[in-house]
């Protein structure tokens, strides 16, 4: 019986030449996250999906993971077009080996045999249409690590942009120089996962923090709407001095880029750190405000936080949006992207026209069903 190697090893097509080289001994050099791998002939890289074929590497084409509606506020996107839907998809496989990963059965497909997560071939002018069927209007490429499978966002995000949607990444950020250069005409939206501020804390999780910031700082530097999560894990990334540090180093690269710290709940493989509670939340709010961003929001426990859920503009106070976790209660931007209180521009991506909130919820497309025909009508 084919196993999943065998299953994703056959739907491979060349990488894009810049996202890789080769070096000595039929060894290739990949460029699409920041390990950097240097693959010898016969092998993949730490991610497990990019492999060495005679000297030519191959990388994941022609199917998804998983795919889902979203709300954008589920991204976490909280200015960029609220209320917006997201057209959520993602492949297998990822650079890092996060123990408390939410996507595990996705991302750590090929590494951890508990992981099976069946892929259903799909074309990027398939993904698109449905898309466009459920009423989205962003496709953002998330659930596994999108840098890794960057070749394939791309293409979908062709399709996407020909369509008139827009396009989003949901990143852990381990990225290189490179991948960011052949990402950039194609992404308009990118969501970094910055998981800590200490590099012995990134190496447990199989990465270094460098590249990670290094990415922060050119995603803003090339004009990406950008905003970062930090999942708030007792005993782990929590201490004051790591949140004040990291919370310093967001807002020198800009004070203007949203910070949102969101409360873990055990999964996978850790188990032991309690969940996080608000109060802990609101303490990394508040170490952020201090640093000086403008924008601090607590996430994962709905009206348990008081108003850091909210929108308040950064000049005059004035609550803009009001939410109930994923759900708007509220919207007062003006179509000029400003405060209505005090007119000061709030950094973002708005639409000229607030139309309500597509989905409070996250949902399986109604064509999902005729997704999986199509596919098993192929692979007839
Ligand atoms: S994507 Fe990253 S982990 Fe995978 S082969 Fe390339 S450099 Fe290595």
């Amino acid at each position: 019986m084919a196993t999943l190697r065998d299953i994703l090893y056959e739907r491979v097509r060349e990488a894009d030449p810049q996202l890789c080289e080769p070096i000595d001994r039929n060894r290739i050099r990949c460029y699409a996250c920041g390990h950097c791998c240097p693959i010898p002939e016969g092998q993949p890289g730490v991610c497990k999906v990019r492999i060495n074929r005679g000297g030519t590497l191959y990388v994941p084409w022609g199917y998804v993971g998983g795919v889902q509606c979203d709300p954008i506020e589920k991204k976490p996107f909280f200015h960029a077009y609220p209320g917006t839907l997201a057209y959520s998809f993602g492949m297998l496989g990822c650079d890092l080996h996060c123990a408390y990963c939410q996507n595990w059965v996705t991302s750590q497909a090929l590494r951890d045999p508990e992981a099976i997560s069946p892929p259903l071939e799909a074309a990027p002018e398939f993904l698109v249409k449905d898309a466009l069927a459920q009423g989205a209007k962003v496709v953002v490429s998330t659930y596994n690590e999108p840098l890794i499978t960057s070749e394939w966002a791309v293409a979908v995000s062709r399709e996407a942009r020909k369509a008139g949607l827009l396009t989003g990444y949901v990143s852990n950020g381990n990225g290189t120089p490179k991948v960011l250069e052949f990402l950039r005409p194609w992404i308009d939206l990118y969501k970094v996962d910055l998981k800590s501020f200490d590099d012995r804390h990134y190496r447990q999780l199989g990465g270094r923090i460098q590249p990670i910031l290094e990415t922060i700082r050119t995603l803003h530097k090339m004009g990406l709407w950008l905003e970062v999560v930090t999942l708030l894990i007792p005993g782990f990334n929590d201490s004051d001095d790591e949140l004040r540090r990291l919370a310093e180093f967001l807002s020198g690269v800009s004070p203007d880029i949203p910070w949102h710290v969101t409360a873990f709940h055990q999964d996978y493989k850790m188990t032991s750190p309690d969940d996080t509670g608000p109060k802990d939340l609101l303490r990394a709010v508040a170490i952020g405000r201090d640093a000086g961003l403008h924008y601090v929001y607590a996430g994962n426990l709905p009206g348990l936080v008081g108003n850091c859920e909210d929108t308040l503009c950064h000049q005059c106070g004035a609550d803009m949006i009001r939410r109930y976790g994923y759900r708007i209660q509220d919207y007062r931007i003006t179509p000029q992207g400003q405060c209505p209180e005090c007119h000061a521009t709030i950094p973002g991506r708005w639409s000229r026209q607030f139309e309500g909130q597509v989905a409070a919820r996250p949902f399986l497309p109604q064509q999902r069903a005729q997704l999986v025909r199509i596919l098993s009508r192929q692979n007839r």
